[in-house]
């Protein structure tokens, strides 16, 4: 069965888009630790981070660091943390989280974002790639 994340790229289920490219995509997390948390993957379905081919897993990376340029341009932020954790989802993602605080990188306190802030948020990633 297709991954939540293969449904968000056909497009099954929307999602915030914040950046696409042939290979790769990056939206919003809909449960973000903080404000401008967003999730990159590959289009390619493979559960784990270090299963994907070489040229994937590097081209997942160099995606991930413009996103998070982007973001940190865009969200008031010390800086951008990356991490690839948890076992919700089985399909390889890049967590990008602003942090001010190290509570931002836990996965306990959670925010809560109305759907025009999500956008808000979204689009102002976006003009900064
Ligand atoms: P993990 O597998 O890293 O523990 O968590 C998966 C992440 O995906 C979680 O942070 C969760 O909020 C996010 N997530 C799960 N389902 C969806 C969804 O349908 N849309 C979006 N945008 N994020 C999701």
């Amino acid at each position: 069965m297709a991954s939540i994340f293969t449904k968000i790229i056909t497009g099954e289920i929307p999602c915030y888009k914040v950046a696409e490219t042939e290979d790769y995509l990056a939206f919003l997390d809909i449960n973000p630790n903080a404000k401008g948390h967003t999730l990159c993957i590959p289009k390619k379905e493979v559960d784990k981070l270090f299963d994907l081919d070489e040229t994937s897993y590097h081209g997942l990376l160099e995606f991930s660091r413009q996103v998070a340029i982007a973001i940190e341009k865009a969200v008031p932020c010390k800086r951008v943390g990356m991490t690839v954790i948890g076992l919700e989802v089985p399909h390889a993602h890049v967590h990008l989280i602003p942090l001010n605080s190290m509570e931002d990188a836990r996965f306990m306190n959670k925010i809560q974002l109305d759907k025009v802030e999500f956008q808000t948020i979204a689009n102002a990633i976006t003009s900064h790639l």
